[in-house]
């Protein structure tokens, strides 16, 4: 080959090894850029107190709870469809399942899923999506009520007026209360302050409650003496509800609450 063939061959590939080198090195640096962007979001975008899952069977039930609270929207199966009733049985459905047991016995895991539930409300109130919020905050309580009475006994049953409350009041100062005081950073602390001043509502859990969605200042509402688990927002309320609260809760949050009291009081003397 002529020389100045072979030279002209010789400086077509090193173009050519330039070309390439320089798109490896464009390639690199949009790598870093992507890089170094997750890392300030890491940094800046705060997760409320939820750390990325270091435990699968956890993220696995959170996921897998969610998908049955929209299944259970989706197959609007329910008698009447009320947003406690689609939580409620995804709850259900997700304490029936075997493969989850360990999570149900753990208050460690359990913890893990109340910071979880605790961020998404917090996420969704910050964007104003105060439906799904409500949603989110209903099953940090839930989980938070389960550990305190089934896991810890430090309690004889679940809070369930507070669990209602959460999902079912209209106002927003309850959802925002709740949320701020359990997560560790200040993210809600503005918009606190702007709802702090509305009035707490309650819910009548007389189902006939002439009040409009049954929702009442919370401040003047009864509560059922017996089980503490019911809040009305009159005596004639109370007295309509009782054949059905008695029944449907009242006579099993009594027995609970005195199987405790009997046991702490045991506990009491042995010392
Ligand atoms: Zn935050
Ligand atoms: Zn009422
Ligand atoms: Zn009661």
């Amino acid at each position: 080959m002529p020389s100045r063939k072979r030279a002209q061959g010789k400086a077509r590939m090193k173009a050519k090894a330039m070309a390439k080198t320089k798109t490896a090195v464009a390639e690199a640096a949009t790598n870093q850029q992507q890089e170094l962007s997750s890392l300030m979001q890491q940094i800046y975008m705060c997760n409320h107190g939820h750390v990325p899952w270091q435990v699968d069977i956890c993220a696995k039930f959170a996921s897998e709870l969610l998908n049955e609270y929209n299944a259970t929207i989706n197959r609007g199966d329910s008698p009447s469809p009320s947003p406690r009733t689609h939580t409620i049985k995804s709850l259900q459905a997700m304490n029936s399942k075997e493969e989850y047991s360990e999570v149900w016995n753990d208050a460690g895991k359990m913890k893990l899923l109340v910071a979880y539930f605790l961020s998404l409300g917090t996420k969704h109130a910050t964007e104003e999506n105060m439906w799904a919020a409500r949603v989110y905050a209903h099953y940090a309580c839930f989980f938070e009520e389960y550990i305190a009475s089934e896991l810890n006994n430090t309690q004889a049953s679940m809070n369930r007026a507070k669990m209602v409350e959460l999902l079912c009041a209209s106002d927003d100062h309850t959802l925002i209360s709740y949320l701020k005081h359990r997560i560790p950073c200040t993210c809600l602390n503005e918009m606190y302050k702007q709802v702090k001043s509305t009035k707490k509502m309650g819910l009548c859990f007389n189902e006939h409650c002439s009040h409009p969605d049954r929702m009442v200042d919370r401040d003047t509402m009864l509560n059922c003496t017996r089980c503490r688990s019911a809040n009305y927002c009159s005596r004639e309320c109370q007295v309509a509800d009782w054949t059905r609260h008695k029944k449907m809760l009242c006579d099993e949050v009594a027995k609970a609450i005195a199987s405790f009291n009997f046991k702490q009081n045991s506990k009491l003397s042995q010392i």
